[in-house]
């Protein structure tokens, strides 16, 4: 019934016309599951593997790992972290080289640059004892906050936010001061996908004389961040996400060339010494990005990132981006033809502008809905309280793809006597 505004069929034509005009469309036949049905809307969560990267494994552990063995980390490997993690710089973060390095898991390197930031300016100021963070962070961001505020003697200044919007200019402002030391912000939510004015946010906490930690985890690869113009201290984010890293490839750290001397932090491991093989009795902090490293660096972890960094570097950020609002649209234009009738809220926001890489749903059945919609081979997320998370991943993802996937919504939200 909901149909009625926008009849199937033509959804279903508007979005073979969106297909066949895409620029993007050729790419999503690199990866792996795209000629089958399963509509993948968690992309988000973690992206496809690309073709490349099945062929790249085994190629690795032949000849890579069996062929060169021990020999590798001279020849390759103690380079790896900062080789991909410039190149990523270069293409996704707008960050110039000898500032981004992969490392630890997004929670680690988090807790490393954020303990580090605190420690610097709590230092040179002990009055400023203040972590501002929102409540509607990501789970991890809150409790590292909550961890390293216990641990240095310092205070959580929360900030609170509409669960469909995210942190504004005046919501930071208003608990900004002469006792802020960090400000730790998601630059896109991953609740509600609001994408935050990174660059007038930070002028902001600058303004304040605080540092300012990035959580790029639902940007990076989505949206062009411009870490070097917005003035950014430090950030991080996933790899596995809109990256396509695999399950739980390492983060990537980004620390601004002027801040990396001045900062020290807390994990010190011989990875991150000044003479990785001097084997000397104490630590000194290595140069530029090495000493926010720690131990061994997990290298297959980061393999698929050298099929991924390239594909990304061919088609643009931009046009990622582009193909990405393209696509967040086009959901909230089904949302609004078939779920609206149905209660269903669009629990993002509606600029476009002001919007990430995926839009969330809201209705007090969406767990149910989600369970259902596994079952027949539509992936998206949920996230509490009632929120479908529709997430799409500018490469990998079709037009086609979204209706076939929002009709299932459709059916799956609708009563079984209604169907
Ligand atoms: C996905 C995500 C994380 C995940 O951290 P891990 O250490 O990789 O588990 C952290 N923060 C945000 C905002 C995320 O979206």
């Amino acid at each position: 019934m909901s149909r009625d505004l926008l009849p199937l069929a033509d959804a279903r034509a508007e979005a073979s016309t969106l297909d066949a005009t895409d620029a993007l469309r050729e790419h999503r036949a690199l990866f792996v599951g795209a000629e089958s049905p399963l509509v993948y809307f968690d992309g988000n969560s973690l992206g496809r593997p690309l073709r490349a990267t099945a062929d790249a494994l085994g190629t690795f552990v032949r000849d890579e790992w069996g062929g060169r063995l021990i020999r590798g980390w001279d020849e390759r490997w103690m380079d790896e972290p900062f080789t991909l993690g410039d190149r990523l710089g270069t293409v996704a973060l707008g960050a110039a080289p000898g500032q981004t390095v992969i490392g630890d898991s997004t929670t680690v390197l988090l807790y490393k640059l954020l303990r580090a930031a605190f420690d610097h300016v709590h230092g040179a100021d002990p009055a400023r004892v203040e972590i501002v963070v929102d409540r509607d962070n990501f789970p991890t961001d809150r409790f590292l906050v909550e961890g390293i505020a216990r641990e240095r003697g310092g205070r959580v200044r929360w900030i609170d936010v509409p669960r469909d919007g995210g942190v504004t200019a005046s919501d930071l402002s208003s608990v900004l001061g002469a006792s802020t030391a960090v400000v730790l912000l998601s630059h896109v939510a991953y609740r509600s996908g609001h994408m935050a004015d990174a660059a007038a946010l930070t002028t902001l906490a600058h303004d304040a004389g605080a540092l300012i930690v990035w959580d790029l985890c639902h940007s990076a690869g989505a949206v062009a961040v411009q870490a070097d113009a917005w003035g950014f201290d430090l950030a991080v984010g996933c790899t596995y996400k809109y990256l396509n890293g695999g399950p739980g490839s390492p983060a990537f750290a980004y620390v601004a060339t002027a801040l990396q001397e001045s900062l020290t932090q807390p994990i010190q491991g011989w990875m991150g010494a000044a003479d990785v093989f001097a084997m000397g009795p104490t630590y000194a902090p290595g140069a530029g990005m090495r000493r926010f490293l720690s131990g061994t660096p997990p290298i297959t972890g980061m393999l698929a990132l050298r099929d991924m960094l390239p594909l990304l570097e061919e088609v643009g950020i931009d046009a990622v981006r582009a193909k990405s609002v393209a696509l967040t649209s086009f959901v909230v234009r089904l949302a609004d033809a078939w779920l609206a009738p149905l209660g269903v809220e669009v629990a993002s926001p509606r600029d476009a502008a002001v919007r990430g890489g995926h839009v969330t749903l809201s209705h007090a059945a969406m767990r149910d809905v989600t369970a259902r919609l596994w079952e027949r081979d539509v992936i998206p997320d949920y996230r509490d309280p009632g929120g479908l998370r529709i997430g799409l991943s500018p490469l990998s993802t079709s037009f086609a793809e979204i209706v076939e996937g929002m009709a299932a919504v459709t059916d799956a939200l609708r009563a079984p006597g209604d169907r």
